[in-house]
């Protein structure tokens, strides 16, 4: 077994640039060709991991089986690959300063000055070697850098990778720099400056990149490859386009015709197969050229900032694509709609999803939302705070029960339908304390769940706290409201249904973090083929209503 490579993908000239699409794509198109590919994402921030950041200014926690709460890129590497991370995939710059200052107060180092250089740069070196020798062991790690060139706080990564550079040698280790050739509307050119001086920037550290990857909004012509070329000193032939494309799917195509992976193999030294792509461009046409188009509302409090909600927009494409449909998402703010009522916001929906949350705000908008679409037959899915919000709702309106609502937010009810977990009691640090990860779920048989799964025992990600009060179950099951799933030990309520409904099903899990393009979600793929029936439904009651009534056939 030959030791692995290891490809860097470093950002320069923005953020946001799609640096794990990069990451992923590359990797699906080496797996493709047969070789076995770990991811590795670098942040460069302080916190130990996302877990505690704001939604606003991080986008969505991606949680893995094994409960570690992770950066979104690593939703894209699983959605990807279709290959489940781990813990050991993210490394933050928190958890580096937690293991070395845990290691001196222990007095490991002997005596000696604590320093960046060297004891920082070579536990990021530990990290990213601990990857390649993972027990399925990869032929290659594409490591992906946080943050920008020029950050202050990339540089002990970018110095660890350039001393990595140096100890596995230049045909073991490629870099890869993605940058922005940006569109001067004015001028009506492309400019390569910003590129000549990140990549500048990135040999001051003492990195030349082998390969570029130039995102733009236009297609960019060979001349100005080969200008780019000259100036960063990349062969043309590895100055690779990256113009916006409709589907993110659609990028490793793209990689693959500018010979990509051909490229890194030659690097180093490969003979791999050419990757057989027939299906992945058969789904990237399906995303393309859906027969339908439906409309799904989703109601949260973050409605400004989709990336906070990353992995339920993929799910919905890889669930269209099951059903050969377009989902169209409306995203509608909770707040209004209480201000302004349901019927304005979701009249004409085809389905509504509620995702997860924390706090109080918005929480009566969803509510409502949910009371319009029980009472008008609109395929609804509640995930996590959405089915907490949907048990409130059942209690309410159903059972009656006019103040049920969560602990979470008032401390003194007298109805708390949904209820702190009893091992969450006396929890106080905030970071990785909820209840976080794989956990199994037995399914009634008689379910729309069971039906979806075609499995009695299945196993979902969680990150939660509060979970349905079994002093309630009793009682909303004899209105209608049916413990579709639960823990193996029956006592966590994983799964309400309302059977009497067209789909009416809420998940205290996020099965969002498990949907793949190559395996859409369950649950996602039968709640959008409801909205679809429903919206035909729909379709067919509005084209019978304006039928003129043919009297013609009226007997008498
Ligand atoms: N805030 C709720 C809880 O902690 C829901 C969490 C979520 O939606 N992820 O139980």
């Amino acid at each position: 077994m030959e030791k692995a490579k290891y490809v860097f993908v470093t950002g320069g000239v923005v953020s946001s640039l799609g640096k794990g699409i990069v990451a992923s794509s590359l990797g699906l198109l080496l797996q493709k060709r047969g070789l076995k590919v770990q991811n590795i994402k670098f942040d460069p921030y302080l916190n130990v991991d996302p877990g505690t950041m704001n939604p606003f200014q991080h986008g969505e926690v991606f949680v893995l089986d094994d409960g570690s709460e992770t950066d979104l890129d690593l939703g894209h590497y699983e959605r990807f690959l279709d290959q489940s991370q781990s813990r050991v995939n993210n490394v933050t710059t928190g958890q580096i300063y937690h293991t070395i200052i845990t290691r001196e107060r222990r007095g490991d180092y002997l005596g000696a000055t604590v320093q960046v250089i060297p004891h920082v740069t070579e536990e990021i070196k530990n990290r990213l070697r601990s990857v390649a020798r993972v027990a399925d062991q990869p032929d290659v790690v594409i490591a992906e850098i946080g943050g920008t060139v020029g950050d202050i706080e990339s540089l002990p990564f970018l110095e660890a990778i350039r001393q990595i550079g140096l100890e596995e040698g230049d045909r073991s280790v490629m870099f890869i720099h993605v940058t922005l050739v940006p569109y001067i509307n004015t001028a009506g050119e492309f400019k390569t400056k910003p590129t000549q001086h990140s990549v500048k920037e990135l040999r001051e550290i003492g990195i030349q990149p082998h390969m570029l990857i130039c995102r733009s909004a236009k297609p960019i012509n060979d001349s100005l490859r080969q200008k780019i070329s000259l100036f960063c000193s990349v062969p043309t032939r590895s100055v690779i386009v990256a113009e916006d494309v409709s589907t993110i799917y659609e990028v490793p195509l793209k990689f693959h015709h500018q010979e990509m992976d051909q490229i890194v193999c030659e690097h180093f030294g490969w003979q791999a197969p050419e990757p057989d792509l027939v299906a992945w461009e058969g789904l990237v046409d399906r995303i393309k050229n859906p027969a339908k188009r439906i409309k799904i509302a989703i109601c949260g409090k973050y409605v400004n900032l989709k990336d906070a909600y990353k992995s339920i927009i993929e799910s919905f494409i890889h669930a269209g694509v099951a059903n050969d449909a377009e989902v169209n998402l409306v995203w509608v703010s909770s707040e209004d709609i209480k201000h302004a009522g349901p019927e304005k916001y979701l009249a004409d929906i085809d389905g509504l999803l509620i995702p997860g949350g924390f706090g109080e705000r918005g929480v009566e908008g969803k509510i409502e939302a949910i009371r319009y679409v029980r009472q008008h037959n609109i395929p609804f899915f509640g995930i996590c705070l959405g089915m907490q919000c949907a048990v409130i709702e059942f209690a309410r309106n159903v059972c009656g029960l006019s103040d049920a609502h969560s602990f979470e937010f008032y401390r003194d009810l007298k109805h708390p339908v949904i209820h702190l977990m009893a091992d969450q009691e006396g929890v106080t640090e905030l970071g990785g304390t909820m209840r976080l990860g794989a956990y199994p779920c037995l399914l009634e048989p008689q379910s729309r769940s069971y039906a979806a799964y075609g499995s009695s025992e299945i196993t979902e990600r969680h990150r939660h706290r509060y979970e349905l009060n079994n002093a309630y179950r009793d009682m909303l099951a004899r209105q209608g409201l049916l413990m579709a799933g639960l823990s193996p030990d029956q006592r966590l309520v994983e799964i309400v249904e309302i059977p009497s409904h067209p789909w009416f099903v809420g998940v205290q899990f996020h099965p969002e973090l498990k949907s793949r393009l190559v395996r859409p979600h369950p649950l996602f793929r039968e709640f959008v083929r409801a909205a679809v029936l429903y919206q035909d439904d729909r379709s067919g009651r509005m084209l019978r209503l304006e039928e003129p009534v043919d009297t013609s056939r009226s007997h008498g």
